[in-house]
């Protein structure tokens, strides 16, 4: 349990800590309870989608994040760092990740109804073991055409796990998504092993600055190198910049004299439901 909670800590922040305290022997029957409990969740549709705020340098709404909740009887709230590395390790990821990508997309093609929302872009978390999946692409496109979302509007965010091995793979199935209008945020950039070029063959539309080194930008000089470095890579490839868990306004005008506009973080909203998306989109400015 002690190595669990360490490393969901050092995860996701004080947020999952509470979580531990409670219980239970060890790890194994902890991740073998939560195992069981997932699979029956799944049957019982006990998950959620929040949305966090993905803004412009204007502080305009472009579009959210989607953040997996699991919607627990017993146990409450429960955050992805806890069970995405259990769903994982069990495959119980490809049917909660499908859940999700459909819950996505009709999010998205419900939005696409309504004239004050119908420019939101939606992104995604994707799994590298459901991306691997020989038949992903054709599991995505169809879940694009029976919910009727735009493509265009949908961004799937992937992280630097999927360039380790099979990057020919990864390449090939980026390029036929994006035939279709699908873009490609890579995650948590900086904190994997991904090679330069192989980031360079990559079909990306951006990177996304982790939270880790955005949290002592101002303070940690090696931070706010790193940092620089990474909106320089990113306008050197032509893509685009996000940052991740900005909290503060100074943080916010650090990066944005980096040269990084786009940001998400608590200081613009945490993650919510979609009705608080929807009033807080209601209540400011549209995007020109
Ligand atoms: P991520 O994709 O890097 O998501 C960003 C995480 O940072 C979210 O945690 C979000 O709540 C948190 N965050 C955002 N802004 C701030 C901030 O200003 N300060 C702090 N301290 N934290 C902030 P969350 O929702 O707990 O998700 C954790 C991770 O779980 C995600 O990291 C992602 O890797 C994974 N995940 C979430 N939803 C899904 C999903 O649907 N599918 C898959 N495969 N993974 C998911
Ligand atoms: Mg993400
Ligand atoms: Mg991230
Ligand atoms: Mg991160």
């Amino acid at each position: 349990r002690g190595d669990l909670a360490m490393y969901e800590a050092k995860r996701d922040g004080r947020n999952t800590l509470r979580f531990f305290h409670h219980h239970m022997e060890s790890d194994v029957t902890y991740r073998i309870a939560l195992e069981g409990e997932l699979r029956e969740s799944l049957v019982q549709s006990q998950f959620m989608l929040h949305y966090q705020p993905q803004v412009d340098g204007r502080g305009c709404i472009l579009g959210a994040e989607a953040l997996l909740r699991w919607n627990h009887v017993k146990r409450g709230v429960v955050g992805p760092a806890v069970f995405v590395p259990i769903a994982e390790s069990s495959g119980l990821i490809i049917p909660l990740g499908n859940w999700v990508l459909r819950s996505a997309c009709v999010q998205l093609a419900d939005w696409a109804d309504s004239p004050a929302l119908a420019h939101l872009t939606l992104a995604v978390n994707v799994s590298a073991l459901q991306f691997r999946l020989p038949d992903f692409v054709a599991e995505m496109l169809a879940v694009m055409k029976e919910t009727g979302a735009d493509p265009h509007r949908l961004k799937l965010e992937l992280t630097e796990t999927l360039l380790i091995d099979n990057v020919e793979d990864t390449i090939d199935k980026m390029l036929q998504l994006k035939e279709h209008g699908i873009g490609f945020s890579l995650d948590d950039f900086g904190t994997g092993y991904s090679s330069l070029s192989y980031l360079k063959r990559l079909p990306l539309d951006q990177l996304k600055i982790d939270r880790s080194f955005v949290r002592d930008v101002l303070s940690d000089p090696n931070d706010a190198s790193i940092a620089r470095s990474i909106v320089a890579l990113g306008q050197a490839l032509g893509l685009g910049i996000i940052a991740e868990g900005v909290e503060t306004e100074s943080q916010r005008a650090f990066l944005a004299e980096l040269g990084c506009d786009c940001c998400q973080g608590y200081l613009f909203g945490r993650p919510m439901d979609v009705n608080m998306l929807e009033r807080m989109i209601a209540s400011a400015p549209a995007p020109a």
